[in-house]
């Protein structure tokens, strides 16, 4: 066979040669060591919780080694491509202060531009590159047209399908699709003259000479040491409407973009033998593999299984619809990433994630696990270092789309609300009353007028006259200006004089000697003026909401008693 010819008779209209190509996309111009990383979505909807951790290890390995990363975008599916999902992966990035260097970028008016030198940067734009190293592969005999109709594909495919149902001739199936292939290799020049003269569609596939016995040595960086069978299935490389498949993509693409650093999830392994054997055919350096672990969750029965698209939190979306703040998110992710990272941060709070030394050897190898309390609780330590100032915009920002009321309400009163926000924090053990946004209306919103209800029922297990008593007698000792000592002593004041001791110690010691203690005082009065039992330091709470409420709350609950 004549392969040029046929080579020529396949691809008429590619006259760039191989070599105007590689002078396009010249070596780059970086130091030593340096990675050249990308990510590589599929504009299919949303950033996945996974997709959000490779992103990571991409911009950590290219910028932590002076090297570059790349936003390229896999939209060679076209129906599974939807609208609006490039722009939206986007902002996810940027909201999460993953930058890249080259690739799509949004503008102010929200159009897209694109920057970097190795472009295009969507493979829907790439055709013309991919058909350059088709044209080659078939003009050296190692691709090859096939015009198996879609019919004659999907009865092949059912047979398989049938016999996996039913478990039984599974090997006999593979051995016909074995066969149904190799018998594709076979063809004429006037067989294939013909089929394009009628405008059959073919498939370009590859033609593989791999013996599955054989096993190539491979090393992943998150990995380890492999052995990758060789490749001998003739897998398709370009779909019969001209676009190429991920494989093919792949491999040009990586290999004229420069890419160092493959990350990608683990449910690529699997295709490796295939990719070698493109890189090989295709005479291209292979770049170095991490392939990810999938992120698990616990199941009900305490096992582990796979972080599915439909689970709550696969979505990066999802938190913030769950009302996690995205530094919580983010900080949870860099734990997952590195297991060092939290107990790094705590050391060096003032620094940025960018001064962490992101390690490739402390990645998990065999599967992160996805875990709601560990979330939980990395949330609420960074709320409680946030300044009230970060809360307040940070929790406003997000309840504008979320608790329109509530934010139409705090940001009427920002000085107060961020008063309330400010309560015990700042010093060495800031108080973690929040864990995501929706934590907040029930904590605060008592300090709000429309919000405000009381719950009697704590102090229903003591006298009426002895709470109406600590009410009237505090009305009329409070100062308003009283520093906090004062305040409290004459809490215990009234303590004292209704029989209630004023000194835990005294009351622990001999509980049976008093109607109560000081702490029960002070219940009666955060009940009256915040309507519950628990809640942020009272003083503190009084000082904000002002002389005349914390009266007028006092005596009205003393009213109805
Ligand atoms: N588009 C592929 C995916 O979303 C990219 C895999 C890769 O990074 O090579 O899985």
């Amino acid at each position: 066979m004549d392969y040029q010819a046929l080579a020529d008779l396949l691809f008429p209209d590619v006259q760039t040669t191989i070599e105007e190509v590689e002078a396009r996309y010249p070596a780059r111009n970086l130091p030593e060591g340096a990675k050249v990383t990308r990510f590589a979505p599929s504009p299919t909807g949303f950033v996945h919780f996974g997709g959000m951790y490779q992103a990571v290890v991409d911009e950590r390995l290219a910028h932590q080694s002076n090297g570059v990363f790349i936003l390229r975008i896999e939209d060679t599916d076209g129906q599974r491509e939807i609208k609006g999902a490039v722009e939206a992966l986007i902002g996810t990035l940027a909201d999460y202060g993953v930058s890249y260097d080259e690739g799509l970028k949004m503008n102010a008016d929200g159009s897209l531009t694109e920057v970097g030198a190795y472009g295009p940067y969507k493979q829907s734009q790439r055709a013309a590159l991919y058909h350059v190293y088709a044209k080659k592969l078939v003009a050296e005999g190692k691709a090859y047209p096939c015009f198996t109709t879609m019919e004659e594909l999907e009865e092949i495919q059912e047979t398989d399908k049938k016999a996996e149902i039913k478990n039984t001739d599974w090997h006999i199936a593979a051995e016909q699709k074995r066969a149904a292939m190799l018998a594709g290799r076979n063809f004429t020049m006037d067989e294939v003259k013909e089929h394009l003269a009628k405008g059959d569609p073919f498939v370009l596939r590859i033609l593989a000479n791999g013996d599955p016995e054989k096993k190539t040595k491979f090393t992943d960086l998150v990995k380890g040491n492999l052995e990758v069978p060789e490749n001998d299935e003739d897998f398709v490389l370009l779909k019969s409407d001209g676009i190429p498949t991920y494989h093919f993509a792949h491999a040009v693409d990586d290999h004229l973009m420069k890419t160092t650093h493959v990350i990608r999830g683990e449910d690529w392994l699997p295709s490796l033998p295939k990719h070698i054997m493109l890189f090989q055919y295709l005479g291209f350096k292979m770049p170095k593999y991490l392939h990810t672990a999938q992120i698990l969750k616990t199941d009900e029965n305490g096992g582990k299984k796979k972080l599915s698209k439909r689970d709550m939190g696969a979505k990066m979306e999802d938190y913030r619809q769950m009302g996690y703040a995205r530094e919580a998110v983010w900080e949870y992710l860099l734990t997952l990433l590195n297991s060092n990272f939290e107990e790094w941060h705590a050391q060096n709070a003032e620094k940025s994630y960018l001064d962490f030394p992101f390690n490739i050897k402390k990645m998990s190898a065999s599967g992160c696990l996805f875990d709601f309390t560990k979330l939980n609780d990395v949330s609420k330590n960074v709320l409680s270092h946030m300044t009230a100032d970060q809360i307040y915009d940070a929790y406003l920002e997000w309840a504008v789309e979320f608790d329109p009321d509530f934010a139409a309400v705090l940001s009427a009163s920002p000085d107060k609300a961020k008063a309330i926000f400010a309560i015990g924090r700042g010093g060495k053990k800031p108080r973690k009353d929040l864990c995501t946004w929706n934590d907040v209306k029930p904590y605060m919103s008592f300090f709000f007028a429309p919000y405000f209800t009381v719950n009697q029922t704590p102090l229903a297990k003591f006298d009426v006259q002895d709470i109406k008593a600590a009410y009237d007698a505090f009305l009329s000792s409070y100062v308003y200006t009283d520093e906090m000592n004062v305040w409290f002593d004459k809490i215990k004041a009234i303590a004292d004089a209704l029989g209630y001791a004023s000194d835990m110690k005294a009351y622990k010691a001999s509980p049976a000697s008093y109607k109560g203690s000081v702490a029960d005082i002070s219940m009666f009065l955060r009940v009256a003026v915040t309507g519950r039992e628990n809640a942020p330091d009272l003083y503190t709470v009084m000082q904000i909401l002002g002389d005349t409420e914390t009266r007028q709350r006092i005596q009205a609950l003393s009213n109805t008693l």
